[in-house]
């Protein structure tokens, strides 16, 4: 799923291609990916409105559109977005098309059908997105945005001194900081040389400052590397780079890039999770109060083989429907001229 440095990448692709366009209908296929609207009265609801703004806030795009309304779309498993030229042929996998009126449209699609899209009033004051029942904020539950310029570490320890869980779970947690997934996550508690197992309370100054660091930094090179094209990810201007610089996510049975030991995979809260055991540490209470997830642990010597070739095929397969996307997209732009 798309984290927070895929997902800025998408808005500021999109945001040169939209800003100051004009919708004048849309066309949905598949009602649920609306959130907030039936299909009738999401098209009724955006026709006449410009784009203002593209921009982002945790995992989700934040469209603003004039007259004090803003769609949301969260991307989910295969989201993608495109804007093509109305002519471009369209796949079976367009959920969603918002028309403009210069005769490009902004496609939603979406294989896998998880991905949602919200219509919102924005809040003339504050600016905050409300449902327009109910008045409730949008992103009310959601944490700090991690590379925000006024998230300090001082911020961070006072956040992360009232939690008590463990690392890994709590990096995932979007209430705690916004945008971290699980790529980025494992990616910031190796940087930190912390184990995924450690709870907040055993941290140290040190220790929190060494993974407010690694997280800033590690998403800051993403967004610069425009995001990991793993899985179904790419963005209008076409795939990111940090896949290749990644050191433990989907790295199981190959070796450390600090000590060379082989990287291990463990399950933690059904997510899979990567690290080096060598470099992040357990005291033996840790270990023993997080025994029963340290026996899903897997990457010895012995199983790098059959767990490498089975990334290799997801990573081929992954590519493939990119590539398709991505011909979908081209054909669109060269049929514009
Ligand atoms: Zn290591």
């Amino acid at each position: 799923m798309p984290e927070l440095p895929e997902v800025e990448t998408i808005a500021r692709d999109l945001r040169p291609r939209l800003v100051g366009a004009v919708i004048v209908g849309a066309r949905c296929t598949w009602a649920r990916t609306l959130r907030t609207h039936e299909p009738n009265a999401f098209a009724e609801a955006v026709a006449g409105r410009t784009v203002e703004s593209v921009g982002r806030r945790a995992k989700q795009l934040v469209i603003a559109l004039s007259g004090g309304a803003a769609l949301t779309v969260h991307l989910k498993m295969t989201g993608q977005l495109f804007v093509v030229p109305s002519a471009a042929p369209e796949d079976p996998y367009i959920r969603l098309v918002l028309e403009l009126a210069d005769g490009r449209e902004l496609r939603f699609r979406d294989i896998r059908k998880f991905g949602r899209v919200g219509l919102y009033g924005r809040d003339p004051v504050t600016g905050e997105l409300v449902a327009e029942v109910g008045g409730a904020a949008v992103f009310a539950a959601i944490g700090p945005e991690p590379l925000a310029d006024e998230f300090t570490v001082r911020e961070f320890r006072r956040l992360v001194r009232r939690r008590k869980g463990r690392l890994k779970p709590l990096l995932l947690d979007q209430s705690f900081l916004a945008g971290v997934g699980n790529i980025y996550a494992d990616e910031s508690l190796w940087r930190a040389r912390l184990h995924p197992l450690r709870t907040a309370a055993t941290l140290r100054p040190p220790d929190e400052r060494h993974l407010f660091e690694a997280i800033r930094a590690v998403l800051t090179e993403a967004v610069e590397r425009r995001g990991s094209s793993i899985d179904d990810y790419t963005a209008p201007d076409g795939d990111g780079s940090m896949q290749e610089r990644l050191d433990v996510y989907q790295r199981t049975g190959r070796p450390c890039r600090r000590c060379g030991r082989a990287i291990k995979r463990l399950v933690v809260g059904a997510r899979s999770t990567h690290l080096c055991s060598w470099c992040q540490r357990l005291s033996p209470a840790e270990r023993k109060s997080g025994a029963a997830i340290l026996r899903t642990m897997t990457g010895g010597a012995g199983q790098a083989p059959a767990s490498m070739s089975r990334a290799e095929r997801t990573k081929r397969a992954a590519a493939t429907r990119r590539a398709t996307a991505r011909a979908a997209g081209n054909l669109g732009s060269r049929a514009a001229g």
